[in-house]
């Protein structure tokens, strides 16, 4: 069996993707160009030759070659190498444009002129008829004569088939190229044999010339004509073996009819010898291709194609619909994009491991190319795909998908979330797709929506989020960035104690933009460093300033994204602005979010310790907001817990929330850490968490966060009392 696979695929019987066919005609469609370029060349020194040997010497005695009048000698010695030129031009020209994939007019209408004059040829067959050699040549000289003249026609034909074709329909067709490039072989071929042929045969060359010479000849043209065939034959190695071996046979018969029987057959097997070499070369030239070609294919797979899911990725999408809007700009005027995701994809993948999670992610991109089969589809990135659908029916076609994958979910909660996006006229696919992710993340925790499309307000985010991104640099730089300073008191006699420090952007455009807008932006983008390293800096500045100036200064707390410790060396980083302003280290808080410690490699661990023995305190921000609040206390020792705002809300309503603050305000003091309770905005407040043992208190209640002079002006008026132990 393996023989017999090998044996066809070593003679072409093995059946070639369209890519491979494709390749192999355009590599036979450049070897076709560089063939007819050697003809051209060949034939017009040829012409040179005959017109130096036969026409000047015979001029005025043309009679004596068999001719009637200077025409017929001219077109006798010349004729055929010049139709020969012009099929050698057509070919050369045809060739060209198809490699460059230049399909104007120019290309057009060249190639139809120069096919319709093979095409004509069919004309000068019956003048050369009527030439009084032609009558008086043999019988194979005849029926060669005509062989050559008839195929020129059936080039020229194909030529302007091929033009046609491709003109309008706009695209090649791989068949009518075949034909194209074998009918031209054929031109080669029996061009070859009749010009070596009658060289030979003719007995007029022969009395005036040594018949060994001859012999050479017309041996050398013919084997150069059939090495031409041979490598243009390049397509199919059984039809490139069929073709030559039925021309070598013919001749091989002609010349033993014709008297040459010894020479032939001293020199037969070297004859055949050079069949079986140009086979081979044939075919070691359709193997090599055969296999660039492979090679080429899964490359160009691999680029296009995603992975893990089989189905298109987003470099061959966005490719796709550029190369779509290009042929066609209306293409885009009724259609969505739309960007899936799973918003609880995560949970699958802890709850039931990655290979669960890859077959899951497999089983998604079949449902979404099966909801939506008619359409550009792909996976972007993790459970992210896009596709771009018609406007029309979209919501049928989402619905269809939601009931596929709830279908295959293997009793999984699965929440499928779609953000859509109708795209402007010339709106790059980056651009749109991103909108369409954006419209998707805003609905990635609104539990009962499946789909949002972007709209105005959205918009309008949209280009505030990427003025952040684009302009973060720029504000740090300028000192748009500004930290405002929210009092912390001690809760027993309500003395300030420090302060938190917020980022404010006070933006030349936007006005005063909040940290809900940018901070989000900035962490997503891992932008957040500048931000952080900016406010560090503002901190420790003014900080140094009004010690200088022998105003009042308190303990600052900093906040800290988690990215921040991948973006940047905190500890060098603080340590660095501290020495450079020369600030007391008890000064600076550091506060990390709780949310922040759920992503807790050992790494980011040790870093968090290495920073507490450097001596800076460590607080905990926002405790109870979210799901890991107790594991974060068990792995780290925090200096001050800041329990959240949200236990407040309710606060006078809802006996329980007194309960579940005092019991915390308990476990973190059995911990030997401290507490702050944030958004104090009452009294009752206040006294509740005084009396349940918390030590600081944050709120509307104190003060808001003020620039550094309006919380200088608070104390200088008195509304706030700095404590007289701040630590
Ligand atoms: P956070 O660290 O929990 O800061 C407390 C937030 O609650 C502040 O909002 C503050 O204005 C607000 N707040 C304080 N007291 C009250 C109150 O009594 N009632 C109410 N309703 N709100 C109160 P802000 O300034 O908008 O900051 C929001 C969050 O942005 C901060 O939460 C913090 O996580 C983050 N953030 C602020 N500045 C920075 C910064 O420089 N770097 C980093 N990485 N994050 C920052
Ligand atoms: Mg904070
Ligand atoms: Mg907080």
């Amino acid at each position: 069996m393996k023989v017999l696979s090998f044996l066809k695929r070593m003679f072409g019987f093995k059946k070639n993707t369209k890519y491979v066919k494709t390749y192999l005609n355009d590599a036979n469609i450049k070897s076709s160009i560089y063939m007819s370029f050697i003809v051209i060349i060949l034939e017009i020194w040829m012409i040179f030759r005959q017109s130096r040997k036969y026409i000047r010497p015979y001029w005025n005695s043309y009679d004596k070659l068999g001719y009637n009048n200077r025409f017929q000698l001219l077109f006798g010695m010349t004729g055929l190498y010049i139709l020969f030129i012009v099929c050698a031009l057509a070919m050369f020209m045809f060739g060209l444009f198809y490699v460059i994939k230049k399909r104007g007019r120019g290309s057009f209408i060249t190639n139809i002129i120069l096919g319709s004059l093979c095409i004509l040829w069919i004309f000068v067959m019956i003048i050369e008829i009527k030439l009084p050699t032609f009558n008086s040549g043999t019988n194979i000289n005849k029926i060669t004569t005509i062989l050559v003249y008839s195929s020129m026609p059936i080039f020229g034909a194909s030529i302007v088939g091929n033009s046609l074709y491709r003109h309008f329909k706009n695209e090649d067709n791989t068949i009518l190229s075949i034909i194209t490039i074998t009918s031209f072989a054929a031109v080669c071929l029996v061009f070859g044999f009749k010009v070596g042929y009658s060289d030979f045969a003719n007995p007029w060359y022969n009395s005036k010339g040594d018949l060994n010479t001859q012999k050479i000849k017309m041996i050398t043209c013919f084997l150069t004509m059939i090495t031409f065939a041979g490598c243009l034959l390049i397509w199919k190695p059984y039809i490139s073996i069929v073709m030559l071996t039925s021309i070598f046979v013919v001749f091989d018969y002609c010349l033993v009819q014709y008297g040459s029987r010894e020479f032939i057959e001293a020199d037969r097997i070297n004859y055949y010898t050079f069949l079986v070499s140009l086979t081979m070369i044939t075919i070691s030239i359709y193997q090599q291709r055969v296999n660039e070609a492979i090679k080429d294919e899964k490359l160009i797979h691999d680029a296009n194609f995603d992975s893990l899911v089989e189905i298109h990725n987003g470099h061959h999408f966005t490719r796709k619909i550029i190369k779509l809007y290009k042929e066609n700009p209306d293409y885009i005027s009724d259609k969505i994009y739309l960007f899936i995701n799973v918003s609880n994809f995560k949970i699958i993948n802890t709850q039931k491991g990655f290979a669960y999670g890859d077959k899951f992610l497999a089983r998604l991109a079949k449902d979404v190319v099966a909801s939506f089969p008619k359409d550009q589809t792909a996976r972007l990135a993790d459970d992210h795909f896009i596709v771009l659908t018609n406007q029309e029916g979209f919501m049928d076609r989402i619905d269809v998908l939601n009931r596929l994958v709830q279908a295959s979910s293997d009793g999984l909660f699965i929440r499928l979330k779609v953000g859509g996006y109708r795209p402007q006229k010339e709106e790059s696919p980056f651009r749109a797709i991103d909108k369409a992710r954006y419209a998707c993340g805003t609905i990635k925790s609104d539990y009962g929506t499946m789909f949002m499309e972007y709209d105005k307000e959205l918009d309008e985010q949209f280009m505030k989020r990427q003025y952040i991104v684009n302009h973060i640099d720029d504000a740090v730089e300028n000192g748009y960035i500004k930290a405002y300073y929210q009092p912390v008191v001690w809760s027993s006699d309500q003395t300030l104690c420090g302060a938190e420090a917020l980022a404010r952007w006070i933006d030349p455009v936007y006005g005063m933009i909040m940290p809900r807008d940018f901070i989000p932006v900035l962490e997503e983008t891992r932008l957040i460093h500048k931000l952080d390293l900016a406010m560090l800096n503002d901190i420790c500045k003014q900080m140094r300033r009004s010690i200088d100036e022998n105003r009042p200064v308190v303990p600052v707390s900093l906040n800290l994204s988690r990215a921040d410790f991948d973006l940047m060396n905190v500890k060098e980083e603080l340590n660095k602005c501290i020495k450079k302003y020369n600030i007391d280290k008890s000064y600076l808080h550091v506060e990390l979010t709780e949310s922040g410690l759920s992503q807790n490699t050992e790494e980011f661990n040790a870093m968090i310790n290495e920073l507490k023995e450097d001596g800076f305190a460590i607080w905990l921000d926002d405790f109870g907001s979210g799901y890991s609040s107790l594991n974060a206390l068990k792995d780290f020792e925090f200096d001050v817990i800041k329990i959240d705002m949200k236990f407040l809300t309710n606060f006078d309503k809802n006996e329980r929330t007194k309960d579940i603050l005092d019991y915390i305000i308990q476990l973190a003091t059995r911990l030997g850490m401290r507490t702050l309770t944030e958004g104090v905005e009452t009294r009752e407040e206040a006294e509740f968490l005084n009396r349940i043992g918390c030590g600081r208190l944050q709120g509307f209640l104190f003060g808001k966060p003020f620039s550094l002079e309006h919380f200088e002006k608070h104390i200088h008026e008195g509304n706030l009392k700095i404590s007289d132990h701040l630590i």
